[in-house]
């Protein structure tokens, strides 16, 4: 194929969060494509780039330029931040990339916030878990509803992805309603705000005081399942070996 776009995920800010796949993408760009706030958390590092800057919810148009610009024979490189893969402009490239057949796509992973949050908060992602986010700009917002529904009732650690933004104040409160459901008050919860970025803060509760919780949007929700409990602070999801057992945690067991 003529051209090549690379669709590399950031990881959460901090360059050391990057993976060295990524680093090299952006090294060997002409040009960088991204939304404003992380080609600026990009740093010294890449300032001799190139660099196009489109705000957020202009998704489409970013697309467009990185086809427009690789056709004029640019290296390009798409930022997303976390995995472009995930709650990401990656799968809007492939479709859009229909139209110029002669452009190749190659994508470098990222580590998504379920994973960079789930380190700062111990380990509450070690069993079956999925992901669900609390944006109703693209998804109907009964789906989501369903899918809480489903993730409580499969006993999954539930990671929340935008789970507030300044027009949605009140969806963790909503989130948290519907898990109650089926899910006791007591549930030990995290959450993880500005991730590998200045500030990061975390929090241990229980679902019933994340209730009431006011997150802002770059924060990260988890959810423990039905064996995850608090150690020195720790959100921890067992395993299932059978030392855990053994040893007497505070928590809800
Ligand atoms: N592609 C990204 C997710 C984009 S959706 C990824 O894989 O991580 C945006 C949501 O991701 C935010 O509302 C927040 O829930 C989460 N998020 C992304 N970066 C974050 C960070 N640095 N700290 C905390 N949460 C983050």
């Amino acid at each position: 194929m003529e051209h090549r776009i690379y669709i590399v995920g950031m990881g959460p800010g901090r360059e050391d969060m990057m993976t060295g796949e990524a680093v090299r993408a952006l090294e060997q760009a002409d040009v960088i494509v991204g939304y404003t706030v992380y080609l600026d958390l990009l740093g010294s590092r890449f300032r001799n780039k190139e660099m196009i800057s489109t705000p957020m919810r202009r998704e489409e148009e970013r697309c467009r330029i990185c086809f427009e610009e690789a056709r004029k024979g640019k290296r390009v490189a798409l930022v997303c931040s976390g995995d472009a893969g995930i709650y990401g402009m990656a799968s809007l490239m492939y479709e859009i990339g229909r139209e110029y057949p002669d452009t190749e796509l190659v994508a470098a992973a990222g580590i998504t916030a379920a994973s960079s949050g789930a380190a700062v908060l111990g380990a509450p992602l070690n069993h079956d878990f999925c992901t669900v986010s609390l944006s109703d700009l693209l998804t109907p917002w009964e789906v989501i509803e369903r899918r809480l529904e489903g993730a409580a009732r499969g006993d999954f650690v539930i990671v929340l992805y935008n789970p507030s933004s300044r027009r949605r104040r009140d969806y963790l409160r909503q989130a948290c309603s519907i898990l109650l459901r089926t899910i006791e008050g007591s549930r030990v919860c995290g959450y993880v705000e500005n991730i590998g970025r200045d500030g990061t803060r975390a929090e241990v509760c229980t679902l019933e005081e994340l209730k009431d919780r006011e997150v802002n949007m770059f924060t990260t929700v988890f959810v423990g399942n039905s064996d995850s409990f608090i150690l020195n602070g720790k959100l921890i999801t067992r395993r299932g070996y059978g030392i855990e057992r053994n040893i007497d945690f505070c928590g809800n067991h």
